[in-house]
């Protein structure tokens, strides 16, 4: 990781970054090789992605599925181990940590997943459940736990007396804000939602992402946002970084992002909101598939699908470009701008 580009004031917050990814890359090996392992691939999920993420701030990721990010956000958190790249949480280098270290630290880093349903047992009652990250951790007296159920059945908007009953007598939103009370069980102070609220109706979408928010501010969490929606994004985030093909090819605040998108990908993504929201399908502006990760187009990933494609697309791999105010994105059409020195900075 470069010092040098530690105390780099972030876009929105002017902080030290929190949680800082640095070249972040995953390949998963798929298939049976054969003999001299000819019959296995290679899925490039996730090609060196760099960023940061300041105390208290939300970064969303984005992009089509298949992409990459959900990828990123188990990396982020050690759910699965990188084939290359670091990530610092708070200054701590979690890939050097031992499995007792690593234990210990995820009290500190949860996540929050589409699927509640799936996550909960159907077995245990809603306060079994929110209780469990601390009896895995061995924390608290039963007085203490219980009253730390009963704040966090408040922090989350549910009834008290919600904590006697199971995952199927509760409606999608509930069993999302169970979820939610489980992840913020112990001292958590960095959350990674992923598509967090993507499953819900839009309405009870609403009221996910408000707790959220609320949550946030309440508890000063720092979050990175996965989401394919970008009218969601909208809503909750600071800065927005923008994935394909394992790659993030634009990096802005929210602001800016919405306002001035430079990479083509981003302009086709913003194109296709208005018609995601009037229930179309999302990626309705953007021609064509995402090729495989197995095999990525060279030169610039999205030359296959871009609008703008130039000879130099195909060959070569557009460096990140510096726009100005926390502004980078990757690709040919910005080269007056001025060249950083990595693919995307931290
Ligand atoms: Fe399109 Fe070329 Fe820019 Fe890639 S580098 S987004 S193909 S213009």
């Amino acid at each position: 990781m470069s010092d040098t580009l530690t105390d780099r004031p972030l876009a929105t917050t002017q902080e030290p970054a929190f949680v800082r990814v640095h070249g972040l890359t995953k390949h998963f090996h798929v298939g049976r090789g054969g003999l001299f392992g000819g019959g296995q691939k290679t899925v490039r999920a996730v090609d060196g992605v760099c960023f940061a993420i300041g105390k208290g701030e939300t970064l969303a990721l984005v992009g089509e599925s298949g992409c990459g990010k959900t990828t990123v956000g188990r990396l982020v958190l050690r759910l699965i181990e990188p084939t290359d790249g670091t990530v610092a949480i708070d200054n701590c280098d979690i890939g050097a940590l031992d499995d007792e270290a690593m234990r210990a630290f995820r009290r500190r880093i949860q996540i929050v997943i589409q699927d509640p349903f799936g996550s909960l047992n159907p077995r245990m009652v809603v306060g079994s459940i929110i209780l469990e990250p601390l009896d895995v951790h061995g924390v608290g007296t039963p007085a203490e736990r219980r009253a730390r159920l009963a704040e966090l059945l408040d922090l989350v908007g549910l009834p008290r007396d919600f904590a006697g009953r199971f995952p199927h007598e509760l409606s999608g939103g509930q069993r999302q804000r169970v979820g939610i009370a489980r992840a913020l069980a112990l001292e958590t102070d960095f959350l990674v939602c992923d598509e967090a609220v993507s499953a819900l109706d839009v309405s009870v979408q609403a009221q996910i992402v408000n707790l959220l928010q609320s949550i946030k501010k309440k508890r000063r969490l720092t979050y990175l946002f996965i989401s394919h929606d970008l009218a969601i994004v909208r809503h909750v985030s600071d800065r927005i970084a923008v994935m394909y093909l394992g790659q993030i090819v634009e990096i802005a605040p929210k602001k800016t992002l919405f306002d001035a998108p430079a990479h083509p990908y981003t302009q086709a993504l913003l194109e296709a909101v208005p018609r995601a929201r009037a229930g179309e399908r999302p990626v309705a502006a953007i021609a064509g598939d995402v090729p495989s990760p197995v095999a990525p187009p060279p030169g610039c990933r999205f030359h296959t699908r871009c609008p703008h494609v130039m000879d130099i697309c195909r060959q070569q791999d557009p460096a990140a470009r510096d726009l100005g105010g926390g502004h980078y994105a990757a690709c040919h059409l910005l080269a007056d701008k001025p060249v950083v020195d990595q693919r995307m900075p931290e």
